[in-house]
């Protein structure tokens, strides 16, 4: 079992596969990045799974595939074969753009992945182009609908931005209603790489916005989860992502690896150690001491509070696709 240096049981390993992206989310990544990871700095398959395996072997139950957009990378569905044949259980999932979901949702799901979560911030054309800077919103319909024929899990998240798409709240989550998926809304979180006229929604003014003609009632958070769950009409379950609260941090269980090897404790801060020199040299316990290092370093909360924010400090300069959020 994997414990933290706050006594906190960490099993829940995030792998971004690359940083690159075929949108540019305002949120994210508003512009492309003054230069990329350098493709020879990128850890192969083979060594992140290296690294994968003595998480796995460690107490890690849980992973998910995230980037930047993982389905950029070539034979990402080997990739997740690799997994699910070492350890068929494990709880593996993908968060993707789904702009190529109608080509590869298939050659995914019979590679082993169970799960899916979806980025979706707007059902308008014109909006969801405002948001990526490209025109993505019908091939990213397709892409879920190609998923859930394939038999994928599916969940939608969606970032409500001030002006752009909140008034478009009830509507998303009305479209996941009527497919049967959850959405998680997610307080759009500070960093210095998201464009500076953007504006996120506090987790309560999203729910002023769920509650314009529903019933909602508030079901907790769900073990380790970073989403309080609410329950619409006491019938349809959404969650909300708000790490704008206190009690975000209490029971987090997750680290992230980078596409070239950094390990990261907390998406807030810049701290990471790397396990790309043990992975190139298929050093095991050199790999599991780097783990340990993180973990007992692990920060106990992240600074995106009201209060951190109103103190002026500097927001996070993490960036998003980079960490895979
Ligand atoms: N490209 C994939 C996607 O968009 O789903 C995976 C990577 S993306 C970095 C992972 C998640 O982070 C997405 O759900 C995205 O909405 C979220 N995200 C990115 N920047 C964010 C920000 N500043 N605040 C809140 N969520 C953010
Ligand atoms: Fe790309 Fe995902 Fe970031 Fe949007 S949120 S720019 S799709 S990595």
């Amino acid at each position: 079992m994997l414990i933290d240096g706050h006594g906190r049981t960490v099993n829940y390993l995030r792998v971004s596969v690359t940083e690159r992206c075929n949108f540019r989310c305002q949120y994210c990544m508003p512009e492309k990045p003054f230069s990329w990871v350098p493709r020879e700095n990128l850890l192969s398959f083979e060594e992140l799974f290296l690294f994968m395996k003595v998480a796995i072997d460690e107490g890690v139950t849980k992973i998910r595939i995230t980037g930047g957009e993982p389905l950029l990378r070539e034979g990402l569905d080997k990739f997740i074969k690799m997994i699910h044949d070492y350890k068929p259980d494990i709880d593996l999932a993908l968060t993707t753009n789904a702009y190529l979901l109608p080509q590869t949702a298939q050659a995914l799901k019979d590679a082993g992945l169970k799960r899916l979560n979806i980025s979706l911030d707007s059902l308008k054309p014109e909006v969801a182009h405002q948001i990526a800077q490209k025109d993505v919103l019908a091939q990213v319909l397709k892409g879920i609908d190609k998923a859930l024929e394939v038999g994928l899990g599916v969940k939608i998240n969606m970032v409500p931005l001030k002006g752009i798409n909140d008034v478009e709240i009830l509507d998303v989550m009305n479209y996941c209603r009527e497919r049967n998926i959850k959405i998680r809304f997610i307080e759009y979180m500070e960093n210095s790489h998201a464009s500076k006229t953007i504006e996120g929604m506090h987790g309560r003014e999203i729910l002023e916005k769920v509650k314009e003609g529903h019933t909602i009632r508030a079901l907790g958070r769900e073990g380790a989860s970073p989403s309080f769950n609410y329950l619409l009409d006491e019938e349809y379950e959404f969650g909300l992502i708000d790490p704008h609260k206190h009690d975000f941090c209490e029971n987090c269980n997750r680290i992230r690896l980078t596409a070239e090897g950094n390990l990261i404790p907390c998406l807030y801060f810049d701290e990471a150690l790397s396990i790309a020199k043990a992975v190139k040299e298929g050093d095991i316990e050199g790999a599991s001491e780097v783990l340990a290092t993180v973990l007992r370093d692990k920060p106990k909360e992240n600074r995106w509070t009201e209060e951190s924010l109103e103190e002026g400090q500097d927001v996070s300069s993490r960036a998003f696709y980079e960490t895979g959020g």
